[in-house]
């Protein structure tokens, strides 16, 4: 501690790269301060710091670290705890460039498996970064002590013992955490493929705020409250009896008027396969974890997909069974976007009409009776989405307010009216029935096959310039990967930046441990989510990476096939 004070004192005022003397790890009172990277310039990356606290400081009872939840919950709280005392303790604004701030991953809605935090029996370690302050391009050590020695202690002192929190609210999202994990089984158990609670809020506030809507005078916000005949309840650990309305498997749609809230009821199934903090609104809003947006994505790049399910007899003679496009269109996309999400395991389809492609979802009897089926490339989801059901086993959850050609396939339709969700199965039944549909099939008697594929080992070219790998989160859709940019922006299951981080370094890691042995993309992404689970997320960096959170599996493979450099083969 006061060699670290004495180097401050030796490096004030000489050039920037005198904080490189800093590096080491220094004891304080009752913490250890690991200074592990320092930063090039004041106006580069801030500097990678870790504090440790031992368990004996520390002193969280055993009962909130657990199990595996417990222990993701709590390091959740802890980062969210230690954002908050840098908020309190922090000034900041010290000098030039990012001087004097001090920054941790902060989440947000969502409780994530994260490298911000890490409970270790109790010992407790967290990841941050540091700007030391700077004048120009001098050091300012002064400035550099009164952050490492009064502001960072305080900063731990508050925030990294059990004492110090709010032990009931810790309780509460730490218990809420194990609820949601545990009704995820339920449902899954129970041959639901999602959950909504009863008294659930699910609209948020704007586009870029996604907490829960507060209520005005001109606008009230109407809980979610499950149709009599769709009503579950089930026992959580911790919250006891729950109701709500629970979805089965099959296929379901959402219907009902502009305005009435189904795209809100669909979003919340989307984020429903994380878990929510207490007072989100959505804590008790849960989806099996292996659903997947679908939408269409005009535009994007397609490698070598067999996309036949839904599209054949291209003009020109296009292979639709190794489909590669450098520009897909809507539909060719939609159509990608599912299988690939099939190729890696996906069990449930959730799509709303507001980000599909027209043609690929329906295609009406007029229209058949007009273009006939040799002259029409595409086979909508219409006629495939049955046998989706019927021969792999997956689910959809579609949101359709604009055709009644879907009645005929579904198993429930719910209608949403004025937010309120009400079942109309049988009103569905009855139109049905009354009124039997000219329409014709044009599905075939099997869904297709979903091939997998090899990506090539050439594929992944980390480099750029000088470096020999540059990978970097450029904002939450778009990741740069050494000379290309990943655009994910159609990939809407991505929460948080630090996802985004995460995967980016997974596909490098992907790429020198599976894709030199050329795995199918599924085998591989799945041996590098074991290595994470079994040896931690410090695998994917060479630094001790604070700023992870971990994605899906549907997510790094999304980025995977929409890289422009992507060469695949089909598995032999
Ligand atoms: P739809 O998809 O049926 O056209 P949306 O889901 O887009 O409707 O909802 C329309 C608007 O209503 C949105 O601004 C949304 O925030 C708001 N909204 C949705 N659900 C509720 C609710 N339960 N209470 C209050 N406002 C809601
Ligand atoms: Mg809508």
């Amino acid at each position: 501690m006061e060699r670290l004070r004495r180097i401050l004192h030796r490096i004030d005022d000489r050039g920037y790269k005198a904080y490189k003397d800093i590096q080491g790890r220094y004891d304080f009172d009752d913490f250890e301060l690991c200074i592990d990277h320092v930063q090039g310039d004041p106006f580069a990356a801030p500097s990678r710091v870790r504090v440790l606290v031992p368990a004996r400081t520390a002193r969280f009872p055993g009962s909130t670290h657990a199990n595996r939840s417990r222990r993701i919950a709590l390091e959740d709280y802890v980062t969210r705890a230690f954002a908050a005392a840098i908020r309190a303790h922090v000034a900041g604004g010290r000098g030039s460039g990012g001087s004097g701030s001090v920054l941790v991953d902060e989440p947000f809605q969502e409780i994530l498996e994260r490298s911000s935090c890490f409970m270790d029996g109790g010992d407790v370690e967290v990841r941050f970064r540091v700007g030391l302050p700077a004048a120009g391009r001098r050091v300012l050590g002064r400035a550099a002590e009164t952050i490492l020695f009064e502001e960072i202690p305080r900063v731990v002192h508050d925030s990294l013992r059990y004492d110090k929190l709010d032990a009931a609210r810790l309780a509460r999202h730490i218990d809420a955490n194990d609820d949601q994990d545990a009704l995820r089984e339920i449902i899954a158990a129970k041959g639901l493929v999602a959950f909504i609670a009863d008294g659930a809020v699910l609209p948020r506030r704007s586009g870029v705020d996604d907490r829960a809507l507060l209520e005005r005078e001109d606008a009230r916000v109407v809980p979610f409250a499950s149709p009599e005949s769709m009503r579950v309840t089930f026992t959580l650990p911790h919250a006891g009896p729950v109701r709500g309305m629970g979805i089965p498997e099959g296929i379901t749609l959402i219907v009902g008027g502009g305005f009435h809230g189904k795209s809100t009821l669909l979003r919340a199934l989307e984020r429903g396969v994380y878990n929510h903090i207490p007072g989100d609104g959505r804590e008790l809003v849960v989806t099996r974890h292996d659903a997947v947006k679908i939408r269409s994505e005009d535009g994007r790049s397609i490698v070598g997909v067999d996309i036949r399910p839904f599209i054949n007899n291209l003009p020109f003679g296009i292979d639709t069974g190794f489909f590669t496009s450098a520009n897909a269109s809507g539909s060719t996309s939609q159509a990608a976007n599912i299988i690939e999400a099939l190729e890696v395991g996906c069990r449930l389809l959730l799509i709303d009409e507001d980000t599909s492609a027209t043609n690929f979802m329906i295609r009406d009897e007029r229209m058949q009776a007009l273009v006939e089926k040799g002259k029409e490339p595409i086979t909508p989801f219409l006629d495939k989405v049955g046998l989706l059901h019927g021969d792999l086993g997956v689910s959809t959850v579609l949101v359709m307010g604009g055709s009644g050609d879907y009645f005929d396939t579904a198993d429930r339709v719910v209608m949403m009216d004025a937010y309120r969700p009400i079942d109309v199965t049988g009103r569905v039944e009855a139109i049905v029935s009354g009124d039997e549909t000219r329409r014709k099939m044009e599905g075939g008697d099997a869904f297709g096959d979903v091939t997998p594929r090899v990506p090539l080992r050439d594929s992944f070219d980390p480099s750029r310039g000088r470096r020999e790998v540059k990978i970097d989160a450029k904002g939450l859709k778009s990741i740069l990967f050494g000379r290309q940019a990943i655009d994910l922006s159609a990939v809407e299951q991505i929460v948080n930046i630090s996802q985004t981080r995460a995967i980016g370094d997974m596909i490098h890691y992907y790429s020198e441990r599976y894709a030199r042995r050329e795995f199918p993309l599924r085998v591989g992404l799945e041996r590098v989510l074991e290595d994470l689970d079994r040896e931690g997320m410090d695998i994917l960096s060479p630094f001790k990476e604070g700023d992870y959170s971990m994605p899906r599996i549907y997510e790094i493979a999304s980025a995977v096939n929409r890289m422009r450099s992507l060469r695949v083969r089909k598995q032999a």
